[in-house]
């Protein structure tokens, strides 16, 4: 696998920009919010990433058959260092992970859907695994979910 630096911003535009005609047929409504520096990039596989945050995002749109809303935030927490993390989180007001269900998602075919794959989540675990990131869910039956992709990312030096 071939990795080259990308830029977080516009990757993330073109998945929300891809999923909205999906979003708009379910009633959902995606709100971005970017607190990212406009250099920050990360170093990784793009097309894969990209396959990441549309698995993540069509789960949520899943959660949610009667719609809402999809938050999708891309942080970071101190400036212009050279090496730290991003936290990209994706969440949604859908219909939450059961407690039990919890240790079960990221198993390969373990879903919950009528003609699920269970393949999603599998995959974006090997990808963040594979970029040297950590996922982090946090989900409340009939609230929501959220789930944090945490990826190493700098501010490439030119
Ligand atoms: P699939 O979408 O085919 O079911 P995934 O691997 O993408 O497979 O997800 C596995 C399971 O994790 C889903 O069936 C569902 O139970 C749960 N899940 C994943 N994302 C969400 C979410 N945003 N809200 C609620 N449940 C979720
Ligand atoms: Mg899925």
């Amino acid at each position: 696998n071939k990795f080259y630096y990308f830029e977080v911003k516009d990757l993330i535009e073109e998945v929300v920009n891809f999923m909205t005609p999906q979003a708009i047929m379910n009633n959902i409504n995606q709100v971005i919010t970017f607190r990212v520096d406009e250099n920050r990039k990360i170093l990784g596989d793009r097309n894969l990433l990209k396959q990441v945050f549309i698995n993540a995002i069509k789960n949520a749109i899943e959660a949610m058959p009667k719609g809402g809303n999809i938050s999708i935030n891309v942080m970071e927490d101190i400036k212009h260092t050279d090496d730290k993390f991003i936290c990209i989180s994706i969440e949604d007001q859908g219909h939450g992970i059961e407690e039990k269900n919890l240790e079960k998602i990221f198993d390969p075919f373990f879903s919950t859907k009528n003609g699920g794959t269970g393949l999603g989540l599998p995959h974006i675990y090997k990808v963040i695994e594979s970029h040297g990131g950590t996922i982090v869910v946090d989900s409340s039956v009939g609230k929501g979910t959220i789930f944090k992709l945490i990826l190493p990312s700098k501010v490439e030096i030119k």
